[in-house]
């Protein structure tokens, strides 16, 4: 396996506590497919822990995989987190991948704060949209209601939150709602982190197929740096907005809402380039050969 994890985690101790992903539906999605779903025992995950010790030396955060570890039951996940503080002391950051929906489905408030004390800071969550057709359409799994809620539980348990958003999931024919819907909402939740992934179509990802029968049409860059302002625009949030991710045409990256006029500025003057001269689109963005080297 290639051990999926978020940029902000290159540096952390990477732990497995499931296999793979309980879900595995999502047209965009290409990382599990294929690949059967799995709890792994406590103990078994205990011993990972103790022997990534040996291996993991002076690091200070601790991720653990793979997409959605929350579905464990909550002494069994808060068992392992504890176990990573006492095996490494000095960690300031255990984080974890959830899905919306398992957290409003297997976890209760009083459920997040027990892994909130248990050690858990931080959970990196796939928005994805906010547009509730597109959300059914890529088959996500969840409302944009269930998004909002399972986000709110887990910043009012205490923890950071990021919420994944991929520009361009609507393609060129719903770029607007998917920016609209998807301003709405983050507004909503307020999320610690923002983070944008520009969509790279993976043949094994289901989208590929739609996009090759032509009912998908892929965007084109200057239009995902159009849609990025759109979403820009109409967010009304206290938030990191990142870029963190070689996915990305643009390294769009502030804190909202003090940078907002300057990561607009930044965008116009990259919207203007390329509407002016398209031969530029290559020469300012991130080529395509890069973006497909996740
Ligand atoms: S995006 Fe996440 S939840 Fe969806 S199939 Fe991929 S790993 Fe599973």
């Amino acid at each position: 396996m290639p051990p999926y994890r978020p940029p902000s985690e290159a540096n952390s101790i990477l732990i497995r506590a499931v296999r793979n992903c309980p879900w595995n539906k999502c047209a965009f999605c290409a990382m599990y497919k294929g690949k059967p779903f799995s709890i792994r025992k406590v103990e078994e995950v205990k011993r990972d822990i103790e022997t990534a010790k040996k291996i993991f030396i002076g690091s200070k955060t601790l991720f653990i995989g793979d997409s959605d570890p929350l579905i464990m039951r909550t002494e069994q996940l808060a068992e392992i987190v504890k176990h990573a503080y006492r095996v490494f002391p000095n960690l300031v950051r255990v984080t974890s991948y959830a899905r919306a929906k398992t957290v409003i489905r297997t976890k209760s408030k009083e459920d997040m704060r027990t892994l909130r004390e248990a050690g858990l800071t931080r959970i990196h969550m796939g928005l994805e949209t906010g547009d509730p057709w597109l959300l059914e359409f890529v088959k996500k799994g969840a409302t944009p209601e269930e998004i909002v809620e399972a986000g709110r539980m887990v910043l009012d348990a205490g923890m950071e939150l990021t919420e994944y958003v991929i520009i361009g999931l609507g393609g060129e024919w719903w770029s607007e709602q998917h920016a609209l819907g998807t301003a709405e909402v983050l507004n909503k939740i307020n999320p610690t982190f923002i983070r944008l992934r520009t969509l790279v179509l993976f043949p094994q990802a289901p989208l590929y197929e739609l996009a090759q029968r032509g009912e998908f049409k892929p965007i084109s860059p200057l239009n995902a740096l159009r849609e990025i302002r759109l979403l820009l625009e109409k967010l009304n949030v206290n938030s990191w907005f990142l870029s963190d991710h070689v996915s990305n045409y643009l390294p769009v990256n502030g804190k909202l809402p003090d940078d907002k006029k300057d990561l607009l500025e930044f965008l116009d003057y990259h919207i203007e380039l390329i509407e002016k001269n398209p031969d530029m689109t290559y020469k300012v963005l991130t080529p395509e050969h890069i973006r497909s080297r996740l």
